[in-house]
């Protein structure tokens, strides 16, 4: 079986297309762990779009500061500014959508999903120490898990921890990475609708769930066309400026 995994969209219609015509030969089911909206300027198109095409759907922060699950006083001042006026696109029924998605889920047996942490949504992994604590967790309560998917860094990262509970971080520069089988990680897909790893290509993972193979996938789009939608919804214009530069 294979899955796409994908993260962290942010209303970004172009990017979330593209990658959709890239995972179409090899995905079998598509896994989205959360922050469909916030930021760019799509939000509607890419709820139907996930509500559409993915098999498990979770929530992240903005997600749930979307449909007022949790306040967002403590998001950036751009952050703050966009989501008041995604909040003033959401109908009734895409606010009832987002507030019924899980904080995380499981899709397969060894496999589970969680936009910031395995035990937290709004927790972000930078850290070995925030890593050390994370697989713990996943050890505590899921012994037999192989990996948590996270986002929520936008940041495309795999941390492996050997059965001596030694943590590594991979960057990923090696864009094919073969698990062990004995091992515990937790990947982030780093994001599709606002890259922060200093490139602009939107990126997301493909599974194997037989062979252990996760693939990173770096897709090109129109960028262009994804800052005119900011530009015309009168969202500020650093929003669009940082998607050239994946910052
Ligand atoms: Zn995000």
């Amino acid at each position: 079986m294979k899955y796409a995994i994908i993260s962290d969209i942010h209303a970004n219609l172009q990017a979330l297309n593209a990658v959709f015509a890239d995972m179409q030969p090899y995905a079998d089911a598509v896994v989205c762990l959360g922050d469909i909206v916030g930021y760019n300027a799509n939000p509607i198109e890419c709820l139907e779009i996930i509500k559409q095409r993915c098999d498990v759907v979770i929530a992240g922060n903005h997600d749930q500061a979307a449909c007022g699950v949790r306040l967002y006083d403590d998001f950036s001042a751009y952050a703050r500014e966009a989501m008041d006026w995604t909040r003033a696109q959401l109908t009734p029924e895409w606010i009832h959508y987002l507030r019924s998605l899980p904080c995380t889920a499981e899709f397969g047996d060894c496999w589970m999903a969680a936009h910031g942490s395995p035990r937290e949504t709004d927790e972000y992994l930078f850290h070995s120490t925030h890593f050390e604590e994370s697989f713990a967790h996943l050890y505590a309560y899921m012994s037999d898990r192989r990996a948590c998917f996270v986002g929520h860094t936008h940041l495309p990262m795999i941390w492996e921890c050997t059965t001596a509970g030694l943590v590594t971080p991979t960057l990923v520069n090696n864009l094919v990475t073969q698990m062990q089988s004995q091992h515990r990680y937790i990947i982030n897909p780093g994001s599709v609708g606002q890259p922060r790893y200093g490139g602009p290509e939107a990126s997301y993972v493909l599974l194997d769930s037989e062979t252990l193979v996760v693939e990173f996938r770096f897709v090109p789009y129109d960028v262009t066309a994804a800052q005119e939608r900011i530009y015309e919804a009168m969202l500020p214009l650093a929003l669009a400026e940082r998607l050239a530069v994946g910052h």
